[in-house]
C-alpha cells in the first residue's frame, strides 16, 4: 500500500530530479494539486503552452490525463451551448467519439468479447495523448495519472454483451458490473496503462447506482430516470445471485415491478391512499430483495475496484490507484450509505470526492424535484430538502435560491472533513474534486474567482490531502483556475 509518505517522498525526488534539468522550475510537489484535462486541450493549445498555463496559474503539479471515456464531459471541448473558456479552439467538437486516447495493446487484453483495437479514439488520428504528454510532464516534475470513466458508446461492435440487462430484459445503456467481459475488459485496460507507460498511477470512475437508484431517479437528473430500465437483470446477475444463495431471483424482479408502478404513479401526482412514504416503506418491507438488490450492484462495483487495484499494484507497487466518487454523495442518503470510506479504502490509494460547489446548488435542487415525485412526495420541496440537509450534514440556502447560488465554500468544508474522517486510520488519501467552471444553466450560478479560491482553501482547511480542479481544463476560464492557483499560493502548498 502506497502511503501518503512515500508519495511525498517520491513527489520530491522527481521534483529534485527534473530541477536539474533545462526544464522551466517545477512547482515543488508538497500537495497534489491536480486538474482533470483531456488530450483536445494539447491538441488546440500546444502541450508546452498548456501546462505552462496549469503550472503558472492554477499551480497544478498533477496531471489526471482523461484517457479512456466516451464522454465529451471530460475528454471533450466545452458542451455545445455552453460559452466557450477564454482559451483552446473558440469552437465546439460536435464530431466528438470518445475512446482510449493512448495506444491501445491488445496482447494485455483477455476474453473481453469487444477487441480493444475497437476502443482506440479516432478523434486525433494517431496521436497517443500518453506518449505526447507524459515525458514534458516528468521533465517539470508533475505526475501523470490516467483518468479513466465508465461512459460508453453502444455502436462498438458486440458491445452488447458487456451491457445489463433491464427489468424488461431488453439492453440497458450501462456496462454490467459483473459481467466477466467487461471486468476483463478493465483490467485488461489497467494491464495495459501500467505495463506501456511510465505513469504514476490511474484513476477510474462510475457515476451509477443500481436498481433501486435507478428506478427512483435518487440522482441530480433523476427526474428523466426511468423505473422501466432498472438493471441489473442478466445472466451473470442472475448466476452470481443464485451461488450465492440469498436471493430469490424472481422476487427480486417482482419487487421492481411493483416498485416500477410506484414511481410511476407518484409521477403521475397520483399519491397513494397512504401516502408516498408509508406505501414506499410497505413496498420494501413487502420486498426486502428490492434493497438486497441494490446492495447486491454496489458489492459488485467494489469488486471490481479491488481486481483493478490489486492488479495495478502486482504490475507496479508504486502506482497511486483510485476512484472518483460521485457527485450523488453528497445528495442521495441511500447513495452516501454505500460510500463507506472504511470498507473501500483497502482497494483505494486516493479518493477523489466529488464536492462540485458551484453545480452542487443546481444539482442539490434537481435532485430534490426527482426524489418528491416519488418517496419523499409527501413534502413540500424546501422541507425535502431541510430534511436532506439534517441528515446529510449541510447548511445551505433555499430551494428557491440555490439554483442562483450555488453551495457554499462550508459545503465544501463539511465534505471534506467527513471525507477525512470517515477514511482516518487508514492510508487512503483524500483528493476533494473542486468546481471550476463544470457547465450549469443559463441563469444558474457560474463559478467565480474568488468563489473558487474559497473552495480551495475549504477543502485544505478540512484535512484535504489534495485536490482535483474539474472537470476538464477545456471548459475552464482562466481567472478561475488562477483563483484555484491563489488559494494554494495563499497556502503556500506551491
Ligand atoms: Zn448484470
Amino acid at each position: 500500500m502506497h502511503n501518503r509518505r512515500d508519495f511525498l517522498r517520491a513527489s520530491a525526488s522527481t521534483a529534485a530530479a527534473a530541477s536539474l534539468s533545462a526544464a522551466p522550475a517545477p512547482v515543488p510537489a508538497k500537495t497534489m494539486v491536480g486538474i482533470q484535462v483531456g488530450a483536445v486541450s494539447f491538441v488546440d493549445e500546444g502541450t508546452p503552452k498548456a501546462l505552462d498555463i496549469l503550472q503558472q496559474r492554477g499551480a497544478v503539479n498533477t496531471l489526471f490525463l482523461a484517457t479512456f471515456t466516451y464522454g465529451r464531459g471530460i475528454a471533450g471541448r466545452q458542451v455545445p451551448g455552453q460559452p466557450l473558456p477564454d482559451h483552446g479552439r473558440q469552437e465546439y467538437d460536435l464530431d466528438f467519439h470518445g475512446g482510449n486516447y493512448g495506444t491501445v495493446h491488445p496482447q494485455y487484453y483477455h476474453d473481453t468479447a469487444i477487441k480493444p483495437e475497437d476502443t482506440r479514439a479516432p478523434d486525433h488520428g494517431n496521436l497517443d495523448i500518453i506518449a505526447e504528454v507524459l515525458p514534458q510532464a516528468k521533465q517539470r516534475g508533475m505526475k501523470t495519472i490516467l483518468w479513466t470513466e465508465d461512459v460508453w458508446r453502444y455502436d462498438i461492435p458486440n458491445i452488447v454483451k458487456l451491457q445489463e440487462v433491464d427489468l424488461h430484459g431488453r439492453p440497458a445503456r450501462r456496462l454490467c458490473v459483473n459481467n466477466p467481459y467487461h471486468r476483463n475488459f478493465l483490467l485488461g485496460l489497467v494491464e495495459d496503462y501500467a505495463r506501456s507507460y511510465d505513469i504514476d498511477g490511474i484513476m477510474w470512475g462510475s457515476e451509477r447506482h443500481g436498481a433501486l437508484g435507478i428506478a427512483l431517479g435518487s440522482n441530480h437528473g433523476g427526474r428523466g430516470s426511468d423505473p422501466a430500465s432498472a438493471s441489473c437483470f442478466c445472466e451473470h446477475c442472475e448466476k452470481k445471485a443464485r451461488a450465492l444463495g440469498q436471493f430469490q431471483f424472481e422476487r427480486v424482479r417482482q419487487g421492481y415491478l411493483e416498485l416500477e408502478k410506484f414511481v410511476r404513479a407518484g409521477r403521475a401526482g397520483q399519491r397513494p391512499v397512504d401516502g408516498y412514504y408509508v406505501s414506499f416503506w410497505r413496498l420494501l418491507m413487502r420486498y426486502p430483495e428490492i434493497l438486497a438488490w441494490e446492495q447486491f450492484w454496489h458489492d459488485g462495483l467494489r469488486e471490481i475496484y479491488s481486481a483493478m487495484h490489486a492488479r495495478a499494484h502486482q504490475i507496479k507497487p508504486g502506482l497511486q490507484v483510485g476512484w472518483h466518487i460521485w457527485h450523488n454523495n453528497s445528495f442521495s442518503p441511500f447513495y452516501r450509505a454505500q460510500q463507506d470510506l472504511k470498507t473501500i479504502a483497502p482497494s483505494s490509494d486516493f479518493l477523489k470526492m466529488v464536492i462540485y460547489h458551484n453545480c452542487g446548488g443546481e444539482r442539490m435542487a434537481s435532485y430534490i424535484d426527482s426524489v418528491t415525485a416519488n418517496l419523499y412526495g409527501d413534502l413540500p420541496k424546501q422541507d425535502a430538502l431541510e430534511f436532506h440537509y439534517h441528515v446529510l450534514n449541510a447548511r445551505e440556502r433555499s430551494y428557491e435560491q440555490i439554483p442562483f447560488t450555488g453551495l457554499s465554500a462550508d459545503y465544501v468544508l463539511r465534505e471534506t472533513q467527513r471525507a477525512v474522517l470517515g477514511a482516518a486510520g487508514t492510508s487512503t488519501l483524500i483528493w476533494p474534486g473542486i468546481d471550476i467552471d463544470i457547465p450549469t444553466g443559463d441563469s444558474h450560478s457560474k463559478s467565480t474567482p474568488k468563489g473558487t479560491k474559497d473552495a480551495v482553501l475549504a477543502a485544505f482547511k478540512g484535512g484535504a490531502h489534495g485536490v482535483i480542479l474539474s472537470r476538464k481544463y477545456s471548459e475552464m476560464k482562466l481567472a478561475n483556475l488562477s483563483g484555484a492557483g491563489d488559494a494554494i499560493r495563499e497556502l503556500k502548498l506551491a
